[in-house]
């Protein structure tokens, strides 16, 4: 039977999560998740009684409040959604209207041509240089425009605030987003651009830093019109996104700096003992200002240690693009989760 209403069907090519693996004596170092469980404010608050019975308050006002109060901003200059991914959808469907094309790395976050794809929205990649850094001036050209995350993804290289004001002084006349999923772990934040710069987004989340990520909360921060026209598409489209619960997790969660600090710091200090020594096994890695490093060895193929590491149940992250194969994704976990990596590929190297 010819069914001819196949024909009015949205074709797309989907974005493929990091596998969740069920079990519990694993070690997941593939999605990029926090090892520390979250502050404990958030589980004190959770066995409070809420009004789950009502509908949440759309202007998520709570947890703006405290947004604000810890970047240093006013509510009007902060967006939230239901995590990172929510956010820059709204915000490729609010910003890139253009018909010229918009710019973003060809080494990224998988995503950004996802999106462009689903709204139809024109883009060209620009080619990142033999060690993975993104080349700043082919972002000088005409655009409907920029989209990069810093540190960038999955390799982990973090780009100076110079390099960022370069970019939004060769484009006033366009939109540059930059997703700092990865900021807290030792790279500068983009944020006091925002005084200079009306055309400029950025976008963080909860998900890595704070040890949310199943909670699902992302934020922009940028001038009001652009949060404006943020919301405004989003009261388009689903007035209720943050749910009760996420509200007030993210809000105390956000109180306690010092928790965060901890971990932050934590992580940052396994991550430079774990390229130490990974550097010792013949690995070369990209530098990396994020939770996570990209790794790659002369002697002995990705894919391979990849299926061997999983078999051992320690996962990684492995992408198949031409220039990427030879590569793995290694989250940062706890430090003893690092000490296991780090004798599995002794193993692995002995008996190969
Ligand atoms: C993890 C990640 C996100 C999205 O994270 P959410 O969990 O949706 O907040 C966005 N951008 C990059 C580069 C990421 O790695």
């Amino acid at each position: 039977m010819e069914r001819k209403w196949m024909k009015n069907i949205r074709k797309v090519v989907p974005y493929v999560p990091g596998e969740q693996p069920k079990g519990t004596d694993l070690i997941k170092l593939n999605t990029n998740e926090n090892p520390y469980e979250p502050s404990p404010n958030v589980k004190r608050y959770l066995e409070c009684d809420h009004k789950y019975r009502l509908y949440p308050d759309p202007t998520a006002d709570v947890l703006l409040s405290q947004l604000a109060t810890t970047y240093g901003l006013s509510k009007d200059q902060i967006f939230v959604g239901v995590g990172s991914d929510d956010v820059l959808a709204m915000a490729f469907m609010t910003f890139f209207q253009s018909e010229k094309p918009i710019l973003f790395p060809d080494i990224t976050y998988s995503f950004y041509d996802v999106w462009a794809d689903l709204f139809r929205i024109p883009y060209e990649k620009q080619k990142v240089d033999e060690e993975f850094r993104l080349v700043k001036e082919d972002y000088y050209k005409e655009n409907g425009g920029i989209i990069f995350p810093n540190p960038n993804a999955p390799t982990g290289i973090f780009e100076p605030l110079e390099f960022i004001e370069d970019i939004l002084k060769h484009n006033q006349e366009s939109i540059v987003i930059v997703d700092e999923a990865y900021i807290d772990f030792g790279g500068q934040s983009a944020l006091p651009l925002l005084k200079k710069y009306e055309n400029l987004l950025v976008v963080q989340t909860f998900s890595k830093s704070r040890s949310l990520a199943g909670i699902r909360i992302g934020f922009a921060m940028g001038n009001p019109v652009l949060i404006k026209a943020l919301n405004d598409v989003k009261y388009s489209f689903n007035s209720y996104t943050m749910n009760e619960a996420s509200l007030i997790i993210g809000s105390e969660a956000l109180k306690d700096q010092e928790y965060f600090e901890k971990t932050c710091n934590l992580i940052i200090e396994t991550r430079e003992e774990f390229v130490a020594e990974m550097k010792q096994l013949g690995f070369s890695m990209c530098p990396s200002k994020a939770n996570f490093v990209f790794a790659t060895h002369k002697e002995y193929d990705a894919t391979e240690i990849f299926e061997a590491a999983k078999k051992e149940k320690i996962y990684f992250r492995h992408f198949n693009g031409e220039r990427v194969k030879d590569y793995l994704r290694i989250t940062i976990g706890t430090k003893e989760q690092m000490k296991q990596v780090i004798s599995f590929f002794k193993n692995y190297m002995n008996k190969s």
